[in-house]
């Protein structure tokens, strides 16, 4: 066999999320797209909002001159400097530009952010249930993953996370809104995790960063406000991307943000500007860094999210599910009827919706469904749950 045993072992394990995808591909050549329910993919169906789609007419219009040159390794000073000036009002914190690293989407920036970071068998603690990614990104820079399982209702649970840092910890991962559960952490648990993470940092006598991984961060429903991880902990770097807010995921735009009160901001700066070289990202995108500059207060319609999540949220609790409602992102993460979630996703395929099993986010007795879909698809998919659900009864 020509590839590597672990990354035959990987793929075997971690991919339900795209497994699920190609399922939903082939049953809807079988069977008509119309008739299929894909709830497996966090792939937006809306489309970049106008302001973005005015801002790359003019640039493919007029092209400044070289545009398609590389460029340094962190990205455009004056695209930066956009990014910082909007980051800096958004989260009441200053920032300076230079610590802006313009990168290929929120998964080449936790990569950069984890290269410049991780020693062999350095440990990065992460929240169950947590993006599935995050274990083979760990991985990939040699890093080992400690899980901390999160609250009942998926909030910080401050004692696990407590036992999971140690000496060894470089990084805390945090994720919210969150990706699947759409729980987000208030201002007062940051706070919290912010005193338990200086305490370690005294404890070990050295940084522990958070990493802030954020690219549902304008994604935030009923009028709230994320709250700022910059204000709960100096030692931190926050990671977003356009994927979401933007509808860019195919572009891969995002950028990672270096508080201004990192106590090694300067060397992490710069090893993060290397790494984003020799991880062979070089760059991130030359078009759609300019693209995105101007547009950085620009957001899909949340409106039409939220209207999702309330629609879904009444069917699914009229169907007989169990979850808690998202307050940001777009996933419902319910529990199964068993513990079961296999095959409960299975019964589901047989009403052709498809959902992704828990257990791949480190939860199991849950299923994760995706409602960056059509309204249509989530008001046909909701007799099929019915019957599902009914037949778990009986
Ligand atoms: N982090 C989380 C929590 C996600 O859900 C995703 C994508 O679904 C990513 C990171 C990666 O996003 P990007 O497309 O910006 O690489």
């Amino acid at each position: 066999m020509a590839i590597s045993k672990k990354i035959e072992q990987m793929m075997g394990a971690g991919s339900w999320i795209r497994k699920m995808f190609e399922e939903g591909n082939r049953m809807k050549q079988a069977v008509g797209a119309d008739k299929v329910f894909d709830f497996s993919l966090g792939n937006p169906v809306m489309e970049p909002p106008p302001e973005m789609q005015k801002s790359l007419y003019n640039l493919v219009a007029n092209p400044p001159k070289g545009i398609h040159r590389y460029m340094q390794n962190a990205g455009y000073p004056d695209v930066r400097a956009s990014v910082a000036e909007y980051l800096q009002a958004d989260t009441q914190t200053s920032l300076d530009p230079n610590d802006i690293i313009m990168t290929c989407g929120a998964g080449g920036a936790l990569n950069v952010v984890l290269k410049a970071l991780l020693d062999p068998d350095d440990e990065v603690v992460v929240i169950a249930p947590f993006f599935p990614e995050y274990r083979f990104y760990i991985d990939n820079h040699l890093g080992r993953m400690i899980v901390a399982e999160s609250a009942q209702n998926f909030d910080l649970n401050l004692e696990e996370i407590d036992r999971a840092v140690g000496p060894k910890t470089k990084a805390v991962v945090l994720n919210s809104p969150n990706n699947p559960s759409g729980i987000m952490y208030s201002e007062k648990k940051l706070a919290e995790l912010g005193d338990l993470l200086a305490g370690k940092e005294k404890k070990y006598a050295k940084p522990i960063t958070i990493l802030s991984d954020e690219p549902y961060r304008k994604i935030v429903y009923d009028g709230h406000k994320l709250p700022s991880v910059f204000r709960a902990h100096p030692n931190t770097i926050l990671i977003t991307s356009h994927s979401k807010d933007l509808g860019l995921a195919g572009e891969r735009i995002g950028f990672a943000a270096i508080s201004s009160h990192h106590q090694d901001r300067n060397v992490l700066r710069e090893s993060m500007i290397f790494c984003n070289r020799i991880l062979g990202f070089v760059n991130a995108p030359a078009l759609f860094q300019r693209a995105v500059a101007p547009v950085q207060q620009a957001s899909v319609p949340v409106e039409q999210y939220q209207e999702l999540r309330d629609v879904f949220c009444q069917g699914l609790m009229d169907a007989g599910l169990e979850f808690i409602q998202p307050q940001g992102a777009f996933y419902l993460f319910p529990k199964t009827p068993d513990q079961d979630d296999v095959s409960f996703v299975q019964e589901l395929q047989k009403e052709y919706i498809l959902a992704v099993p828990g257990s791949g986010f480190g939860r199991k007795g849950h299923i994760r469904l995706s409602f960056c879909v059509s309204m249509n698809e989530v008001k046909g998919s909701l007799p099929g749950f019915k019957r599902v659900v009914e037949k778990y009864r009986t």
